[in-house]
């Protein structure tokens, strides 16, 4: 039995573990893919006193800071289920048909984009087609874009683009925006923001190098229209990966953890931080700083509860 079982290896898992064994108790790691979307990361400049860095190299890295320490690390390894006994251990269950329990439990499984499924998008990501605006957006200065998705993400990061890049043009599939008011009455006051509604993308364009354009099919007239621009920003949903959870422990209606500021989830002796969790704002240096907590959290519920 771990004392800290963490489930998970991106910025937040890795940070949890290193917290952990620096107290001197027995910790593991279970991940899927040892790194997280650090791996699928072009470049990272706003991991504040790293000007820059590129993402594999960064997960290199996290994972030899991690086996500085004694953590015992599990890799390929995906949980599917967890279930607690009444003496407040904690099972996972993985789906080699193995299980990992631990006293405490810090969950950080993270969370992935929804694409959009449409040619061109895979070939370009990382050459034009992104997903995070606080990261890429610097990247973009001076060009034009387009953002696809007409929510809350999406008209956030059209009015935060706006201020960055030469032009945005935001891409809507329904009739209507689906944002706050207030953020459409920003958005609709920026002069350089192009909307188009009814509108569903059907390709991103490049010329083997780079994104150059954007296909999309008019859903009223039917008709398919091409815009000329250099990068493509999707926001249609950020998925947490805690749909093995969601029987387990309390989960927001989006299917984030349910978290409060000490990082607890509604499970005593399991805790959880990172990207799936309720915490706002998905970036790196947050997820640590969570991870973190959240170890700090375990290790205090470890020296409260009456067990040695
Ligand atoms: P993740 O990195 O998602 O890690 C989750 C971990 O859990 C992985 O090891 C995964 O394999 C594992 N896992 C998932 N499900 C299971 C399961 N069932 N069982 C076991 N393990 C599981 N942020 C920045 O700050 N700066 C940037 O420049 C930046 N650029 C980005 C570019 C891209 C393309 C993407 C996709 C994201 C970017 N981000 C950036 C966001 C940043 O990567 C995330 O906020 C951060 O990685 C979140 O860390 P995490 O540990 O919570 O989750």
């Amino acid at each position: 039995v771990f004392d800290v079982l963490v489930v998970g290896g991106g910025p937040a898992g890795a940070a949890a573990a290193i917290y952990a064994a620096r107290k001197g108790i027995r910790t593991g790691v279970a991940s899927e893919r040892f790194g997280g979307q650090v791996l699928d990361t072009m470049s990272i400049e706003n991991f504040i006193s790293v000007p820059h860095t590129e993402g594999p190299r960064f997960a290199a890295q996290l994972e030899a800071h991690v086996r500085e320490y004694d953590v015992d690390i599990m890799n390929l390894q995906r949980a599917k289920s967890l279930s607690q006994d009444a003496d407040g251990v904690t099972t996972i269950e993985l789906e080699s048909g193995a299980s990992v329990r631990g006293r405490t439990v810090v969950l950080a499984t993270g969370a992935r984009w929804r694409q959009m499924g449409v040619p061109g998008e895979d070939q370009y990501r990382n050459k034009g087609v992104a997903y995070c605006p606080h990261c890429d957006g610097p990247l973009f200065k001076g060009k034009r874009v387009a953002v696809i998705g007409g929510g809350n993400s999406g008209v956030e990061a059209a009015i935060d683009l706006a201020g960055l890049v030469a032009h945005v043009t935001l891409i809507e599939f329904d009739s209507q925006l689906r944002a706050d008011e207030v953020l459409q009455r920003k958005l609709r006051s920026l002069p350089n923001v192009r909307i188009i509604t009814s509108a569903q993308t059907t390709e991103v364009l490049g010329d083997g190098k780079r994104v150059n354009g954007l296909v999309y099919r008019d859903r009223v007239g039917g008709d398919s229209h091409r815009v000329e621009l250099e990068g493509v920003f999707v926001q249609i949903g950020l998925l947490p990966n805690t749909e093995w959870l969601k029987d387990a422990i309390e989960l927001s209606p989006r299917g984030e953890i349910v978290v409060d500021a000490a990082g607890r989830t509604s499970l005593p002796g399991v805790f959880a931080a990172g990207d799936a969790t309720t915490v706002p704002y998905k970036q790196i240096v947050i997820a640590m700083g969570e991870g973190a907590k959240a170890a700090l959290s375990a290790f205090d519920h470890l020296i409260r509860s009456s067990s040695p």
